[in-house]
């Protein structure tokens, strides 16, 4: 199933700012006197409250959604600021976008999708069982669903157009995208800075089981950390004290939402048909879920 582009309109008008490109997710604007992308220094990036769930972004909103994964995203960045660098010029936004919105260096993306698994889940164990490897990393024989990997492993990804699942490649394939040089600093860096954020997370009682970076580079070469980084909607947060390996794992954050749709909800995932919209009560603990992410994480209250 192919999920339609977010409705473009659905960007706020903010003064300044001029809208050019919305994710699922996201919305990207120029300064109003920038002639085009291309030309930008700066970006302004809008985390908003849209959820995706099977490839789908809702029809429903998580109120403060938006909110979390900047906040997280801020957190994070600090905590690995003797380590890499980031794209965040500034949090003084617009009044409208306040809390969700970034100022941002307009950086030239590194067209990979750089995710680090340290337990077998998802797509990563879908290949294991087809292959015996993730991403042409071969593995030990016998591992089972939600096995930790020790050491951690890359295994990158390119993105896909909006809707169609990112796809993941083998090392030598982004090497040929990217160049040898760039292909390992962005292993290196993606298993550095994974496995310190899961020891980070661990000490807090959140399993970190994989994550997905996007890196850029800044004029003079240097490479930085860029978009979102280690919020739920980046990678996958299980709870710790829940953690048991040879079942699936609940989500941290989508699991009121993804056990709705497949089992209350009487919508079919394999028709082409959107998910109906969510009741109330799947909104507010979603919502709640997401809030509790950002406090168990940074040990702040979230504010309000
Ligand atoms: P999804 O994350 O849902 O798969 P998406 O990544 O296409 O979709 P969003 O995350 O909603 O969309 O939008 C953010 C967009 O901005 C991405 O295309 C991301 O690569 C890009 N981006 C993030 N940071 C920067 C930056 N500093 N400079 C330029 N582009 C950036
Ligand atoms: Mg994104």
């Amino acid at each position: 199933a192919t999920s339609p582009s977010p409705d473009a309109s659905t960007a706020p008008v903010l003064p300044g700012w001029t809208h050019v490109y919305s994710g699922k997710v996201r919305d990207l604007y120029i300064p109003a006197e920038a002639a085009d992308v291309a030309s930008a220094d700066r970006l302004l990036m809008v985390a908003s409250d849209r959820i995706s769930a099977y490839d789908w972004v809702l029809d429903t909103e998580i109120p403060d959604k938006g909110r979390v994964l900047t906040g997280l995203s801020l957190w994070w960045f600090d905590q690995l600021s003797e380590v890499i660098g980031n794209h965040v010029i500034s949090t003084d936004v617009p009044e409208a976008v306040r809390g969700r919105g970034l100022i941002v260096r307009n950086l030239t993306m590194i067209p990979v999708e750089a995710v680090a698994r340290g337990y077998l889940t998802g797509s990563g164990l879908a290949d294991y069982r087809a292959t015996g490897s993730v991403c042409g990393v071969q593995l030990p024989a016998g591992l089972t669903e939600a096995d930790r990997l020790e050491p951690a492993i890359f295994t990158p990804a390119t993105k896909a157009a909006l809707g169609d699942h990112d796809e993941n490649v083998s090392f030598d394939e982004v090497t040929e995208i990217v160049g040898a040089e760039t292909a390992a600093a962005v292993r290196d860096l993606t298993l550095d800075i994974y496995s310190r954020a899961e020891a980070i997370a661990r000490e807090r009682g959140i399993v970190l089981a994989d994550t997905k970076f996007e890196f850029g580079t800044l004029p003079d070469g240097t490479i930085v950390l860029a978009d979102e980084v280690l919020t739920p909607d980046s990678s996958r947060f299980w709870d710790a004290a829940g953690y048991a390996p040879g079942q699936a794992q609940e989500s941290f954050d989508k699991q009121f939402v993804r056990d709705w749709l497949t089992t209350e909800s009487g919508w079919d995932r394999s028709s082409d048909t959107p998910p109906p919209a969510l009741p109330a009560e799947v909104v507010e603990r979603t919502r709640a879920r997401y809030i509790e992410a950002f406090e168990i994480l940074t040990g702040e209250t979230f504010p309000a």
